[in-house]
């Protein structure tokens, strides 16, 4: 079976899929320690009540209320009861997680939690995290094919999936057949401007399962995250307002107390990102950024706890956090929405699955909690990894894609490098993040989301003639951004499409001009958007509620 992507999700995916016997291989377009989990610094979300009483119902009970209730709780509440044995089980592999003065694993608070349950290796936990499934993906002899570029989701005629990859080290496709297929390949966050995500977050899963007519589920729901460096757009921890930081607008004033009295920071980031974009709309900002001071924590506790987040601040912002606040704004984070699975990963392609970002189980509902999406990337990635490798035995025979689709990539790929005229993809690229910031960000409305739906129209007619500058084999990046851009561009017409569609505010989708109220008599259900032809279907399904019937959220 095929894994593809090297983050935390895929990594776990392919471990346990070689644990239940199955054949794997990897393919990832970055080496799998650079891949995007690396950046997550906060921790990892797991009810062990270390550091105060805690429980899996407690845990899910806030991540029902953290998702406005679109949650699926029953997919909630498997998570939270399998998150702590999958934290003792990292930990066993080597993960070197902070310990309290009792030598028990710490845990700190996170916004929504009504307990300190998030688990951290200092303020580096993703990176800690990688490294230790790196070496675990080694130890068992995984193969990964690094440095390839997936384009192409194929789901096979003869019933075995595969992928088409461009080899970007040699150049050249790769048409790679397996039993079953695993997605693991993280976010979209750069479809906006303003993103914490790094440049590799470009959508590419989401968009194959789209274009290879799987649904993808609740793409209006982008998280919005409270504090990112000014201008830089760098994601400063939540852990920071976790342990105290404090948020100030351009009077000084701790204007959470106006939004969330009880909780103030740690009120969910929905709420905060909309607290902050109303301070900023109403001209109490600071050019368009608030403070988030934190020197009152001391200097020992900073050094030791945020070295890390000082060593960025001091990088990017030129600001010192023992001295001076630092300026930050909300900024695209995390896609709660992805490819509709079930709780094993599995898509609607029954040999195809999913897990980690790409996914939509559905976990975050319209909002995620801080600390729940690298200990999905485990749960879920473990449970794909092992339906996927059940899947795989079961069949017999020996994979094998389609006769024609090789030579189809070849053709594709030789066009766009053949083409001497059109348009250089930056351009495309730039008006898309810019425009999603401006018509699709924390505040949305239908005027502006029809505006934008327009210009993505015109975005991707332009894009039938991007131009690939360099026409080399090895190392182009030009042609893998000119084909992210693709993917990017077919999502954003996801998102805003379900985005409209969405007559509501709920969670990270709020339009407090037309629909300021959160609507379940009518939209207490998931958006799925599948491509047909050449634009987008949109229908909806349920939500599966358990225990916890939606009620107002306050924090
Ligand atoms: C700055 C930042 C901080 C965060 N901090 C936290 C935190 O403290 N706690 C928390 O719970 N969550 C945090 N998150 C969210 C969390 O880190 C991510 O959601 C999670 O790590 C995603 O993991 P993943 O395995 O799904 O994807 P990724 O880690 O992004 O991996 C994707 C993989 O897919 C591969 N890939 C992508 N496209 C292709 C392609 N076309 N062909 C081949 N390979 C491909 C990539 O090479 C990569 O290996 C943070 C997010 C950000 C942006």
């Amino acid at each position: 079976m095929l894994v593809i992507g090297a983050g935390c999700a895929g990594m776990r995916a392919a471990i346990e899929a070689h644990d239940a016997g199955a054949e794997v291989a990897l393919v990832s377009k970055l080496h799998p320690t650079r891949s995007h989990s690396g950046a997550a610094r906060g921790g990892i979300n797991a009810a062990l009540g270390n550091a105060g009483p805690d429980s899996p119902a407690r845990h899910a009970a806030d991540t029902v209320k953290g998702s406005d209730y679109l949650g699926d709780q029953d997919a909630i509440e498997l998570f939270c009861a399998e998150a702590p044995g999958d934290i003792y089980q990292l930990e066993r592999w080597g993960v070197l997680f902070d310990r309290d003065d009792e030598g028990r694993l710490a845990q700190r608070p996170f916004g929504g939690a009504g307990a300190p349950r998030t688990v951290h290796a200092a303020d580096v936990t993703g990176h800690v995290l990688l490294q230790v499934l790196y070496e675990q993906l080694l130890a068992r002899g995984v193969h990964v094919y690094e440095e390839y570029f997936a384009w192409r989701l194929v789901l096979g005629d003869a019933g075995y999936p595969g992928v088409l990859a461009w080899d970007l080290v040699r150049g050249g496709v790769k048409a790679i057949a397996a039993k079953a297929v695993v997605l693991a390949t993280g976010g979209s966050g750069r479809v906006y401007r303003g993103s914490t995500n790094a440049y590799a977050c470009t959508a590419d899963g989401m968009a194959m399962a789209l274009r290879a007519g799987l649904p993808l589920e609740d793409l209006e729901f982008m998280q919005f995250h409270p504090t990112t460096l000014f201008p830089s757009g760098l994601l400063v921890t939540e852990a920071v307002r976790g342990e105290g930081g404090h948020l100030l607008n351009a009077g000084g004033e701790r204007f959470m107390s106006r939004y969330a009295p009880e909780a103030m920071e740690l009120a969910s980031r929905d709420i905060v990102s909309r607290a902050e974009q109303t301070e900023i709309d109403e001209g109490r900002s600071l050019d368009g950024s608030l403070l988030l001071d934190m020197r009152h924590f001391g200097r020992e506790k900073i050094l030791e706890r945020f070295h890390g987040t000082r060593d960025l601040a001091l990088t990017y912002a030129r600001v010192d956090p023992l001295e001076h606040p630092l300026s930050v704004r909300p900024g695209a984070h995390y896609h709660m929405g992805g490819v509709a699975t079930d709780v094993d990963g599995r898509t609607e392609a029954g040999n195809v699955f999913a897990a980690g970002e790409v996914a939509c189980v559905s976990l975050h509902g319209a909002n995620r909690l801080g600390g729940n999406s690298l200990m999905e990337t485990i749960v879920f990635g473990r449970r794909a990894g092992r339906a996927a490798a059940e899947e795989a035995l079961e069949k017999g025979g020996s994979a094998e894609l389609g006769a024609g689709a090789r030579a189809e990539g070849e053709r594709e790929i030789a066009e766009l490098l053949e083409r001497r005229e059109g348009e250089r993809p930056t351009a495309i690229r730039d008006e898309l993040g810019a425009s999603m910031n401006e018509n699709f960000g924390v505040f949305r409305e239908e005027g502006r989301m029809r505006r934008q739906l327009e210009l993505l129209e015109d975005l991707r007619e332009r894009y039938q003639r991007v131009l690939v500058e360099d026409k080399g084999e090895v190392w182009n990046s030009d042609l893998t951004q000119a084909l992210e851009l693709g993917f990017q561009l077919d999502l954003a017409v996801g998102m805003v499409s379900a985005g409209l569609e969405r007559r509501e505010s709920r969670g990270a989708h709020s339009r407090p001009k037309d629909f300021p109220e959160r609507d379940d008599q009518s939209f207490l259900k998931h958006s799925l958007v599948r491509w047909s032809s050449d634009w987008l279907d949109l229908s909806w399904k349920p939500v599966t509620i358990t225990k916890w019937q939606p009620q107002k959220r306050t924090y």
